[in-house]
């Protein structure tokens, strides 16, 4: 079968479900022009040909030559334009196209097909003998740069010392005669570095152009993407070879991007860039300052050139019609590139639109209202780990702000950080734990780990459909970009900006909502829960299955979990009580005692505390679940590590430096991990756990007699192996609870029950059922167990693992489905077996990780449980999960 698919002209062999096949951007084209819409003709070479080309050592396969023939025989037939003709040449753009789009990332060719001899023919054709030779030029600018892989500076030298020779400054005020040097002058350079004369064969050029591209796909730049945008090698691009449409044949034609509501906002306006007599590449590099689509927005801006709307109205008239078909038809907000040829609107590309999370929120709801998409597919619509953007803070409007200038606000959110001016000091310092700004002229595809590593980004130039305003949106960094005001010497590393200077390290604060740039740190404020966000968590409410709780231990942590809608405490982790310093004392006393007296005598002053703690949980949880784990870390955690506090320390408790000191190496284990904690903590030292469940007892009873609320305790024994561990261990809380019970008259509910976070526990969960009341997966100890790997080293290596494939993705933070996956899958169908009614629960990181919280769905489990940031993230994955 042909992998390669026609479109345009009234024929499309392909449609925007066959994205697989052909990529994003030709099904799309493919669809575009089977509904009437105005594409120029051309063809998509499948991605299936990407991975042929790849498996035969980078070869193209033997049919396809034929195939692409009939393909540019079809452009022709619908342009009446022949390829490679001296008297009437066909010229086309050659571009690439994933499955999803991947911005920047891979290499395009336009105004392919010129040589010395059509060159001529075109200027004869267009009656414009300067455009030919500007598009000659830049024709073998980026085929030297894409294809032949010479470096770019070469040819932008030579632009800028004809430019100074001419006395001009805009590309535009070159005449013809000078671009036929400039031509020349190119030629040269090509011969002189690649060794080689400038291809004159069009179909040289071609298969070089398509080879070129295929090879993008494996590119540095397009690897880095991938691999932070989880999208697999093995997918491959597409390649469109498309007519050539011209946006810079004089002040009729133009080309811009457009999308059809606000991808920042999420507001239903026409929005985007154009230039006249401009071809596509300008408005994206940022070299002339693009126009206003609508005299509302030029006018907002204040700015003068006239918006399409007022140059071109009847252009713009269709072109917004053109976006309401887009828009009824795809039933999604529309990124789209066009171009208008001497008073024709032509367009390029559509597609999704990449936007904000506000603005993703805003759309979904409005599109549910507007009754363009139903609710379900509203919940469906919002990325849930996007809403981390909303959910973070904002600045304090009324904290003092001491700005420095204002660019635009290409992508909303708040930070602040230490000013960088290049990518890897962002990449490094980051690392090094530092919150860092990176400060860019502009950014290109290669500042990518720059941007990823930094809280936010800040250009001196580029508009709102720069790369780095796109980039940013897509990974929830605040960015402010062409900020024009600021200038970046990057020898003396300082940022110049009204007269002030920034060195590198100092502290600079973003506001990516409206552009404000400020000096110092600036106060944030919470995020508003309300409105768009309200209802969608509503209808997400509306759709799940399962419930949400919130790992928390403290009573604002149980707060803020409770306004972000958890349904109970899936872990309350006892040891950060522990470590509170105003009891460290008494739990250091506790781990020395030399005997039971003694060793009671510091539980009975740990007691008051820890029941103190619970009331005040149970309390603000009133009527839900709270699950309290039973003290887990290893004992020496709690004792100090150095000599130098040994003094302090022994004095405080009580005994000799001497006898601190042996303790101390009594208690040191090579692999804590796996040593002397959890419920082995229990069975070694009853004393610790009856002190607990006896607080845990008490706090509920006085909460529920004390306030009349309904107090759910559920008692969880951590990083059980076998039965008879729980066991002991349930027989003696039961016991506790009873005592407590006879002591107060009262009684109430309570589950006791376990984690199952050993492998052997998994196994074993018929056995441990019989004892367990629920199991709650402590999936951060599974993955650590059942891989073998350190949970606090896995760091250093783990990053070569993921880009090498071996492991999806990090296993800590989403669940390796496979392996842990399996053990989960065995102990809830073992545990069910054995105890139907079992409750099953997630309480690892991985239960705020959307992916995650999507396989416990498959599982049937009951709960997941998740940090209070997480809650609504967890929520509405929970409903995504379930629909
Ligand atoms: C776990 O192991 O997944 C868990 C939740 O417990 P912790 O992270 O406290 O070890
Ligand atoms: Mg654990």
């Amino acid at each position: 079968t042909s992998h390669v698919y026609r479109f345009g002209g009234g024929v499309a062999d392909g449609d925007a479900t066959a994205k697989e096949a052909l990529g994003g951007k030709g099904a799309n084209l493919a669809e575009m022009s089977s509904i009437g819409l105005p594409v120029p003709p051309g063809i998509t070479i499948g991605t299936a040909v990407c991975a042929l080309y790849y498996d035969n050592g980078e070869s193209f396969p033997d049919a396809l030559k034929a195939d692409v023939a009939a393909g540019i025989a079809h452009i022709e037939a619908h342009t009446g334009m022949v390829f490679g003709d001296a008297a009437n040449p066909l010229l086309v753009s050659v571009r690439s196209g994933a499955r999803v789009s991947m911005p920047g990332m891979m290499d395009t060719v336009l105004n392919l097909g010129l040589n010395d001899a059509t060159v001529v023919g075109l200027a004869e054709a267009s009656k414009d003998a300067r455009f030919a030779w500007d598009s000659y030029r830049r024709f073998i600018q980026m085929y030297a740069d894409v294809v032949l892989g010479l470096d770019h500076y070469l040819f932008e030298d030579a632009l800028e010392i004809l430019k100074e020779d001419r006395g001009v400054t805009l590309d535009t005020e070159l005449s013809a005669e000078d671009l036929q040097g400039l031509v020349a002058r190119y030629q040269a350079i090509v011969l002189q570095t690649w060794g080689d004369a400038f291809p004159q064969d069009v179909h040289d050029q071609l298969w070089g152009a398509i080879g070129a591209v295929f090879g993008s796909w494996r590119s540095e730049r397009a690897r880095v993407y991938r691999r932070l945008n989880d999208i697999p090698e093995s997918w491959g691009t597409a390649v469109t070879v498309q007519a050539m449409v011209f946006g810079n044949m004089g002040a009729t034609s133009a080309t811009g991007v457009a999308f059809t509501r606000d991808p920042a906002t999420g507001e239903r306006v026409h929005y985007g860039e154009f230039l006249i007599n401009a071809q596509g590449e300008d408005v994206v590099a940022g070299i002339r300052t693009p126009q206003y689509l609508t005299r509302a927005a030029r006018e907002r801006a204040g700015a003068k050139a006239a918006s399409m709307e007022e140059a071109m109205p009847e252009v713009f008239a269709e072109l917004a019609r053109v976006f309401d078909l887009l828009e009824g038809h795809y039933r999604d907000m529309q990124d789209i590139e066009f171009t208008v040829q001497q008073g024709k609107l032509w367009m390029l590309q559509t597609r999704s639109g990449k936007r904000t999370a506000k603005a993703a929120l805003k759309i979904a709801v409005d599109m549910a209202g507007e009754g363009l998409i139903s609710s379900e597919e509203a919940v469906l619509r919002v990325d849930p780990g996007a809403l981390d953007q909303l959910l973070h803070p904002t600045l304090d409007p009324s904290a003092p702000r001491d700005v420095l200038t204002k660019g635009l606000p290409a992508s909303p959110g708040a930070a602040s950080g230490i000013a960088v001016f290049d990518s890897d000091t962002a990449a490094t310092r980051a690392d090094a734990g530092e919150a860092v700004i990176l400060v860019r002229t502009e950014t290109s595809p290669e500042d990518i780990h720059g941007m990823h590593a930094a809280k936010g980004i800040l250009t001196a130039r580029g508009g709102m459909t720069s790369h780095a305003a796109v980039v940013a949106r897509g990974m929830g960094r605040p960015c402010v970009s062409g900020a024009g005001g600021i200038s970046i010497d990057l020898a003396a590393r300082i940022m110049r900006v009204g007269g002030r200077e920034i060195r590198e390290g100092d502290v600079l604060t973003l506001d990516g909502s409206t552009g404000e740039v400020m000096a110092g740190a600036v106060p944030t404020v919470e995020p508003e829960m309300a409105g768009d966000f309200g209802r969608l968590m509503v209808w997400a409410d509306a759709h799940r299955r399962m419930k949400v709780r919130a790992n928390a231990e403290t009573p604002d942590d149980c707060r803020t979990a409770r306004g972000f809608g958890a349904e109970g405490v899936g872990l309350c982790r006892t040891e950060h009580m522990f470590f509170d310093a105003a009891r460290i004392t008494a739990v250091r006393r506790m781990i020395l005692a030399e005997d039971g007296t003694a060793r009671a005598a510091a539980l009975a002053e740990l007691l008051p505390e820890q029941r103190a703690d619970f009331a005040a949980i149970f309390e603000i949880m009133a009527g839900l679940p709270v699950t309290i784990r039973l003290l887990d870390p290893p004992l020496h955690e709690f004792l100090p590590a150095h000599e130098a506090d040994f003094d302090e320390v022994a004095a405080a408790v009580g005994i000799s430096v001497q006898a601190l000191r042996r303790r101390v190496s009594e208690l040191h284990e090579f692999n804590p991990m796996l040593g002397h904690r959890g419920c082995r903590l229990g069975i070694t030292y009853p004393e610790i756990y009856a002190m607990q469940a006896r607080a845990i007892f008490e706090a509920a009873v006085d909460v529920a007699v004390r306030t009349g609320a309904t107090v759910v305790p559920e008692v969880m024994v951590p990083l059980v192996a076998t039965p008879r561990e729980l066991e002991i261990i349930k027989a003696q809380i039961d016991g506790v609870a009873a005592e407590v019970f006879g002591e107060t008259g009262r009684t109430l509910d309570y589950l006791v029950g376990t984690m199952i976070e050993l492998p052997r526990a998994a196994l074993r969960a018929g056995e441990i059922a019989a004892a367990a009341e629920f199991f709650s997966f402590g999936t951060n100890d599974l993955t650590q167990t059942a891989l073998g790997i350190s949970r606090d080293d896995a760091a250093r290596f783990l990053q070569v693992y993921v880009e090498q494939g071996i492991y999806a993705r990090d296993p800590f933070v989403s669940i390796d489905v496979e392996g842990v996956g399996e053990l989960i899958a065995l102990a809830a169908e073992r545990g069910r077996a054995a105890r139907p009614e079992i409750k099953l629960g997630i309480c690892g990181e991985h239960g705020g990780d959307p992916l995650s919280i999507a396989f416990c769905e498959t599982l049937g489990l009951d709960y997941v449980s998740c940090s209070p940031y997480r809650v609504p993230i967890a929520r509405l994955a929970a409903a995504q999960a379930a629909l």
